[in-house]
This record gives structure tokens, sequence and C-alpha cells, in this order.
């Protein structure tokens, strides 16, 4: 064992006897099991709960998953929600792998329903389109809202959460506001989207955003997206980077129209920092600001 593994296994020793030892102060500590369904809930929920005694968050489906459209939950996902005390949903229809069986495997827990009061955007196709953690505008709702039912939930730290949910949301609001400026100078607002998790961005960076390619979509229809590109000349096809982006990049070729990368933080790494959100944003932000300016 090297010199900094035996530290760590010492430190790591130290810390289970004091985590589990029997000493136990007698002051009530009630432990509030936090679940977050998707990734940047995680992210909201992690904030809030931020050096809140005894709450602790941890996140359903993988880190990496991103989008939750096609998930199905799994044996482990089950025993998850079945210690949580509050689920936190992204709402607006994000969670359809959960709708049936949430009742049967967490009859007691209680939902957060982040997406309250948000108003939403449909798709392509006139539904509802969930993907409103994407624009950081709405992420600070969100965050608002998370705060509430935590409170409502573990009203002996209500001013904690709250407290929490407004430095969070306001650092949110502040690059919400950034992005709006972009929009606002740009002479052509066109952006052509790949995913519907973008269109809450390009809202909030008041651009005019259209879904032109699902991701799937064969490469035999790249004659027609190539019609539309040329017929709607938007400044920008912008990738959704959860995807693979072959045939965006062969359409911006063909087209001259640049192509960019934006990050909706639908998905992350394991163990992010606090501020993942706002470094992606302001990444995203750069972006924008790199190519509607000119
Ligand atoms: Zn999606």
């Amino acid at each position: 064992m090297t010199r900094k593994g035996f530290l760590l296994s010492a430190v790591c020793a130290l810390f289970i006897l004091f985590a589990s030892g029997p000493v136990r102060s007698g002051a009530a500590e009630k432990n509030l099991n936090v679940l977050a369904s998707t990734f940047p809930v995680y992210l909201f929920a992690s904030n809030i709960c931020a050096n809140v005694p005894g709450a602790t968050v941890s996140l359903l489906i993988p880190a990496a998953t991103g989008c939750p459209h096609d998930f199905a939950l799994r044996p482990q996902d089950a025993q998850k929600l079945a210690k949580a005390d509050i689920l936190v949903i992204n709402g607006a229809g994000l969670e359809e792998f959960l709708e049936k069986t949430l009742k049967n495997l967490a009859p007691g827990v209680g939902v957060i329903d982040a997406a309250t009061g948000i108003q939403l955007l449909a798709d392509g196709h006139g539904h509802i389109n969930p993907h409103i953690f994407a624009a950081p505008g709405d992420a600070a709702l969100m965050a608002r809202n998370i705060a509430e039912g935590l409170a409502k939930a573990d009203s002996a730290n209500g001013g904690l959460y709250r407290k929490n949910a407004e430095t969070y949301a306001t650092a949110l609001e502040e690059i919400s506001a950034k992005f709006k400026q972009v929009g606002q100078k740009a002479k052509n607002k066109g952006i052509a989207i790949e995913h519907d998790a973008l269109a809450y961005l390009a809202a909030n960076a008041d651009l005019a955003a259209w879904v032109m390619v699902e991701h799937g979509n064969s490469a035999a229809k790249l004659g027609s997206l190539k019609k539309e590109l040329l017929e709607k000349k938007p400044h920008v096809l912008a990738g959704d980077s959860q995807f693979d982006d072959r045939l965006l990049r062969t359409l911006a070729k063909e087209t001259g129209i640049e192509f960019i990368r934006l990050d909706p933080c639908a998905s992350g790494p394991e163990n992010p920092p606090l501020d993942y959100y706002q470094t992606i944003m302001n990444d995203n932000l750069k972006v924008l600001e790199g190519t509607f300016d000119n």
C-alpha cells in the first residue's frame, strides 16, 4: 500500500468510526434521504441540501445516462426508491419510466415536482417538451421549487433550504441574464437544433430555434434536411453533446452553416462539483457569444 493509500484508509477508518460509533448525539437530527430522478435535478437538489444537517442527496439514474426517455428501472433503482424519504423529479413528463411503478415501489415517498409553475414549450410534434433544466432561468425556478418542497418536508431546516436556494438561484439568474443578451444583439437569431433539450437553452438566449434532427435519423434524410436548412437559413446548426454529431457536421459542411455543440447538462460525471451546472452553462454561453456576436 502506498503512503497516500495508507493515509486515505486511515482517514476512512476514522470517519467510519465516527459515523457508526456508539456515541450518537442525543439531539434529534432527522435524517432525510433525498433521491433525485435525473442528473440536473440531482445537481440542483445537492446545492439546496448543501450543509443541511441530516439531509443526503442521491441520484436514481446513472449520471452518464442523460435524458431518461428510454430508461427502464433496474433492481438497484427500485431499492433506492424504497429507501427514499423524498423523491425530487424534473416533472413535465420526463420521468415516464416511473409513472406506472412509483406507487408500488415507494408508496410512502414524498414527491417534489421541480417543474411546478414553469412555462412549458411544445416539441416538434405538439407534445410537452420536458427539458426545462437546460435553461438557466428555468433551472433557477426549479431550484426554488425544490427548496420549497424540502422546507415543507423538513420544516426544522426550512430556513437553510431557502437560503441555499436563494444563493444558487441568484447565480443561475445571472447566467440567464447573460444568455438573454446573446439573442438581443443578434441580427439573425435562427438556430437549428438537434434535440428538444436545446429548445429551452435557445429560448433563454432569446434565439429562434427549431428542432431539425431527432437523434437516430438516418442518413437518407440528409437531402431533405439540407433543403430545410438552405430555405430557413439559420445562423447556426447546434448539436447536443449527448449525441453523435457526424450527420450534423456533414450537413454543416454541405450548407456552409456554422456548426456548434451545446451541452444541455442532461448528463455528467459521477461525482460532479456543486457548481458543475454553472460551469457547463458558462461554456455554452461562450460558444453562443462566439458565434452570434459577428
Ligand atoms: Zn431528451
